[in-house]
C-alpha cells in the first residue's frame, strides 16, 4: 500500500517537474526541419507502425488507412510533431494513449498537446485518407516511392532517415490483384471482393524504404542456395520474358554473393523480390524486399548491344549494393545522401567490370563522370559533395551532378590512398559497427583513417567538404632543345583556402614513345626533378592517368600539338584526357572557339574509339552555339556541315552514323545543308542502311522547323500524323508552338508554362524550353529570362527533384549575350535574401553568361 501510494506521489512530483521545465514552444515548420528530427531522434524511440490501407479497385476512389505508432518518449517538455503533408480533411479521428486528441493540424503536421502523452510508452492511433501523390496510381496497379521525404505524403509518420522504426503492414486490396511489400506475406484472406494481405513485420528501416506494391502482375520465382526469389512483372510478351529471365536471375544472385563476400555480412533482410514497373521514374529503388526496376531496363529487346547488357548488370548490381549501403546502414540525413549513392555505384563497377573484359572500363569512367562533374565544378555556384540542408522538403535540391560524378572520383582518390585492401577492411567494420542503424562519412573517415598514415580528415575537408577544383598549370624553361626547369604550379581556381593535394601522373609526349613522370602535388609549385634534361616533348599532360581532378592548363606548346595531333596519340584513354583537357581550356578561354571547332572537325574522322568519337561530337555542338558568335558561326558553318555530311555518308558503324546525323542535324544553319536534311527526312534521301526511328525523324523535325521556318507548320503536322504512339503524339503536339514561325504563338506557349498544370510533363516542358531559347532565336528568348527566373521558386515547390536545375539548364541553354548576363545579375542583386539552394543552382547554369 504505502509503496503505491510514493509511487503516486513520485509520478505526480515527476510531472510537475516536466511541466515546469517546459522551454520554449517548439516552431511548427513546414517540411521536416532540422531541428525537429535533433529533437525527435533525442527524444523518440522503438517506433513501430502497424498500417492497415485499403485500397479500391477504382483509381479515383480514396484509399482509407489506419495507423497504430508505438515509441518511447524520452520526455514530454514539448507537444508531439507527426509529419503529415496532406489536407487537414484526410485526418479522421486520432486517440492518444487511448484518449481522443484535441489536436492541432499545422504546416504539414498533426500536433499531438504534449498533456495526452507520457514518458515511457505512447500509442496514437489515426484513422485516415491516404495522400496520392507518392502513390503512383494507374488503373491496374499502384506503388509507392517515398524517397526523400515522401512517406509523410501518404501516411502520418516521423519522416526522417535516422529513425528507423519496424513496420508491420496490412493491406486490403481487390481479389484480382496481388501485393508485395517489404516484410514476407504471412497470410492472406479473402474478405467480400477483397483479399487482406498480412505481411511480417519488418526489420527496423527507415520510413523512405518502406514500400509495396499492388495489382495485376505475373511472377517468376527462382530457388538459389535454399531462399526463394520472386520477379514481379506485367510484360505481356512471353518471348521477351524467356529472353531476359535467366540473366536476370543470375545478374541478382552473382550480385548477391558478390556482395555477401566483399563485406563479410550476409544480405542483412529476410528477402529479396523485385518488381519491373512500366514506365517507372528512376532505373531502380531500393526498397527492402521490393525492389522497384523499370520494365524496360530489365527487359531488353533482341539482340541486345554490350551497352545495354552492361547498363542492366550495373542496374541490379547497383540496387543489390544499396541493401548493405543505404538500406543496412542509412545516412543520418539526407544532406549526406551521396553516401548511399557513391558506394553503390561504385561496387556496382566492381560486381559488373569483370564480366565485360573487352571494355575500356577506365576510359568509360573517365567520359561517364568528369566533363558532367566539371559542368558544375568550374562554376561560381559549385557545391561541394557535403551540402547543408537545414529541412528535408529542400532534399531533392542536394541532387545533382556534384554527387553523381565527383563523388565517384572522389572515392577512387580515397581507395587509391588507403589501397584495396584497407578501404575494404574500413567498409566491414562500418557496415558491421552501424548495421540497422544510421552512419555519416565523418564516421567512415574516422575508421579509414586509423587503417593508413595518410591524414584523411584533412584530405575529407579539401575534396569532400570543399567545392570547385584546383587550377594546375605548367612552368617550363628550356635550353638549346633540354628542359632545365620544369615545375607545377597550382591553386584554388576561385582563390579558397585548402589545397587539392593529389597524386598526378604526367605524360611528356614524343614521337616515338612518352616519357611518364608520378609527381604527389602537395604544394603550390612543385618541381619536377625528374624532367630536367629530357629533350623538350610535344605536349605535357599533366592527368596523364585519368585520375587527376582540376583544369589543366595547357601551355602553348601543348596547346597548339594537341589542337592538330591529338588522334596520333596510341593510347585511347590518353586521347580522351586530352580532349576533355582541350576543352576545359576553351571554356576558361584558353582557347578560341574557332579553333577548337576547326581542331574537332580536322580529327573527327581518325577517331577510332566511340567514346571518344561522341564526346568529341558533343563538344562540338557545345562550342559551335557558345563559343562562336554569329559571323563566325556563319563563316565556318559551310565547312563543319561539309565535314560532317561525308562524314556521315562514309561512315560504316551505324551508331556513330546516327551520332552524326543527329550531330548535323543541330548544327546546321546553311539553306542548302537543311535542304539535304528536309530530303532525308522525307525518305527522298537514304542514308546506307541507317533506320531512322520515329525518335530520330521528330528530333530531325524540331530542328528543320526552327531553321526552315515558312515550312515549320507543315514539317510539325506531317511529323505529329507519322507518330503512332499515342504518348509521344501527345508530347509533340505539346512541343509544337514552341516551333513556331509566328512570335505570338511562342510567347503565348512561354506565358502557359505559368500555370502548374502545364509544367506536369516535365521532360516534355524543359525540351520545348530549348527550343524557345534556341541560340538563332537568343534576341527574343531574352524577353523569357525574368519570368523564367521569378517563377523559379514555384518550379521547384511544385515540381520534381531534378526540375529546378533541368529548368534552367533550358532556359540558358545556348545564352551567349551580356545582356543575358546583366538580367541574371539584376535577378540575383534583387532577391538577396533568395534560397541559397537555387541561387547555386543559377549560378551554375548562367555561368556562361555570367563570365
Ligand atoms: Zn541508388
Amino acid at each position: 500500500m504505502n509503496v503505491r501510494i510514493q509511487f503516486i506521489a513520485i509520478i505526480i512530483m515527476v510531472g510537475l517537474f516536466a511541466q515546469c521545465k517546459q522551454s520554449q514552444p517548439m516552431a511548427v515548420e513546414t517540411g521536416v526541419s532540422k531541428t525537429l528530427a535533433d529533437y525527435r531522434k533525442q527524444n523518440i524511440s522503438n517506433v513501430v507502425y502497424a498500417l492497415h490501407f485499403d485500397i479500391p479497385e477504382k483509381v479515383l476512389d480514396d484509399i482509407k488507412g489506419k495507423e497504430t505508432i508505438r515509441f518511447n518518449l524520452a520526455d514530454t517538455n514539448h507537444d508531439l510533431q507527426i509529419d503529415f503533408r496532406e489536407a487537414s480533411d484526410h485526418i479522421k479521428k486520432i486517440n492518444c494513449n487511448k484518449q481522443s486528441v484535441a489536436y492541432q493540424f499545422k504546416n504539414e503536421h498533426i500536433v499531438i498537446p504534449r498533456k495526452y502523452l507520457k514518458q515511457g510508452e505512447n500509442t496514437i492511433a489515426i484513422d485516415f485518407i491516404a495522400g496520392n501523390t507518392s502513390l503512383n496510381r494507374n488503373d491496374e496497379y499502384l506503388y509507392t516511392l517515398l524517397v526523400p521525404d515522401r512517406a509523410r505524403t501518404v501516411f502520418p509518420c516521423f519522416d526522417q532517415p535516422n529513425l528507423k522504426a519496424k513496420f508491420q503492414l496490412k493491406l486490403s486490396i481487390p481479389s484480382v490483384w496481388i501485393a508485395v511489400a517489404n516484410g514476407a506475406v504471412l497470410k492472406k484472406e479473402p474478405n467480400a471482393n477483397k483479399t487482406v494481405y498480412q505481411f511480417a513485420m519488418t526489420k527496423k528501416i527507415p520510413t523512405y524504404l518502406f514500400g509495396f506494391v499492388a495489382g495485376k502482375f505475373q511472377s517468376v520465382t527462382r530457388q538459389y542456395k535454399g531462399k526463394s526469389y520472386t520477379m514481379y512483372h506485367r510484360e505481356n510478351n512471353v518471348a521477351k520474358v524467356d529472353n531476359n529471365v535467366n540473366a536476370i536471375f543470375q545478374q541478382l544472385f552473382q550480385s548477391l554473393d558478390w556482395m555477401e563476400q566483399y563485406t563479410g555480412i550476409p544480405y542483412p533482410f529476410r528477402k529479396y523480390d523485385f518488381i519491373a514497373i512500366p514506365s517507372f521514374q528512376y532505373g531502380g529503388m531500393e526498397h527492402i524486399g521490393a525492389t522497384l526496376y523499370r520494365a524496360s531496363s530489365l527487359f531488353l529487346d533482341k539482340n541486345p548491344t554490350q551497352n545495354q547488357l552492361l547498363r542492366r548488370a550495373n542496374l541490379i548490381a547497383h540496387e543489390t549494393s544499396h541493401m548493405w549501403f543505404g538500406d543496412l546502414v542509412t545516412m543520418r540525413w539526407f544532406d549526406q545522401v551521396w553516401l548511399k549513392e557513391v558506394f553503390a555505384n561504385y561496387l556496382a563497377d566492381k560486381i559488373t567490370n569483370p564480366y565485360f573484359p573487352k571494355m575500356n572500363h577506365r576510359l568509360k569512367f573517365l567520359m561517364a563522370h568528369y566533363p558532367s562533374s566539371y559542368h558544375v565544378d568550374r562554376t561560381m555556384g559549385a557545391n561541394p559533395i557535403n551540402q547543408k540542408l537545414a529541412n528535408l522538403k529542400d532534399a531533392g535540391s542536394v541532387y545533382g551532378r556534384i554527387i553523381y560524378h565527383k563523388s565517384p572520383i572522389v572515392m577512387r582518390m580515397l581507395e587509391g590512398i588507403t589501397g584495396e585492401q584497407n578501404f575494404q577492411k574500413g567498409l566491414q567494420i562500418y557496415l558491421k559497427k552501424y548495421s540497422y542503424s544510421n552512419a555519416s562519412w565523418e564516421d567512415l573517415i574516422a575508421i579509414l583513417d586509423q587503417l593508413t598514415p595518410t591524414d584523411l580528415k584533412e584530405w575529407s575537408r579539401n575534396w569532400v567538404d570543399k567545392a570547385g577544383r584546383a587550377t594546375v598549370g605548367l612552368m617550363l624553361q628550356q635550353k638549346n632543345g633540354k628542359i632545365t626547369n620544369l615545375t607545377i604550379q597550382q591553386k584554388d581556381s576561385k582563390g579558397n583556402d585548402g589545397a587539392w593535394n593529389q597524386k598526378l601522373q604526367l605524360v611528356l609526349g614524343y614521337k616515338h614513345g612518352n616519357k611518364k613522370i608520378d609527381v604527389i602535388t602537395n604544394q603550390s609549385a612543385c618541381l619536377v626533378k625528374e624532367a630536367e634534361g629530357l629533350p623538350v616533348p610535344n605536349f605535357i599532360i599533366c592527368n596523364g592517368n585519368a585520375n587527376g581532378y582540376g583544369y589543366f592548363q595547357l601551355d602553348k606548346q601543348s596547346k597548339v600539338y594537341l589542337l592538330k595531333h591529338c588522334y596520333q596519340i596510341n593510347n585511347e584513354l590518353l586521347r580522351g584526357v586530352a580532349w576533355i583537357n582541350l576543352y576545359e581550356n576553351l571554356y576558361e578561354r584558353n582557347i578560341t572557339g574557332v579553333n577548337f571547332v576547326k581542331a574537332i572537325v580536322l580529327q573527327l574522322n581518325k577517331e577510332s574509339n566511340t567514346l571518344v568519337f561522341s564526346q568529341m561530337l558533343s563538344y562540338l555542338k557545345s562550342a559551335y552555339w557558345l563559343f562562336l558568335s554569329t559571323s563566325q558561326r556563319n563563316s565556318i558553318a559551310k565547312e563543319v556541315e561539309g565535314k560532317l555530311y561525308q562524314l556521315l555518308q562514309k561512315e560504316q558503324n551505324l551508331g556513330r552514323k546516327l551520332s552524326l546525323l543527329l550531330s548535323l542535324s543541330n548544327i546546321a544553319i546553311s539553306a542548302e545543308m537543311n535542304a539535304k536534311l528536309y530530303a532525308i527526312w522525307k525518305h527522298k534521301t537514304e542514308i546506307g542502311k541507317l533506320h531512322l526511328s520515329e525518335k530520330t525523324l521528330t528530333v530531325i523535325a524540331c530542328n528543320l522547323a526552327i531553321q526552315l521556318p515558312r515550312k515549320s507548320k507543315e514539317i510539325i503536322d506531317t511529323q505529329i500524323n507519322r507518330i503512332s504512339n499515342s504518348d509521344r503524339k501527345k508530347r509533340l503536339q505539346f512541343i509544337a508552338p514552341a516551333l513556331s514561325d509566328d512570335t505570338s504563338v511562342r510567347k503565348a506557349f512561354f506565358e502557359s508554362l505559368s500555370d502548374a498544370k502545364n509544367r506536369e510533363h516535365e521532360p516534355w516542358v524543359t525540351t520545348a524550353l530549348r527550343y524557345l531559347n534556341h541560340p538563332t532565336r537568343q534576341k527574343e528568348a531574352l524577353n523569357y529570362l525574368p519570368k523564367s527566373l521569378d517563377l523559379l521558386e514555384e518550379v521547384k515547390f511544385t515540381g520534381d527533384i531534378f526540375f529546378p536545375y533541368d529548368w534552367l539548364n533550358a532556359c540558358f541553354y545556348s545564352h551567349q549575350s551580356a545582356e543575358a548576363g546583366r538580367i541574371t545579375r539584376h535577378f540575383l542583386d534583387q532577391h538577396t535574401d533568395y534560397p541559397t539552394d537555387l541561387r547555386l543552382k543559377i549560378l551554375q547554369n548562367a555561368d556562361f553568361v555570367l563570365r
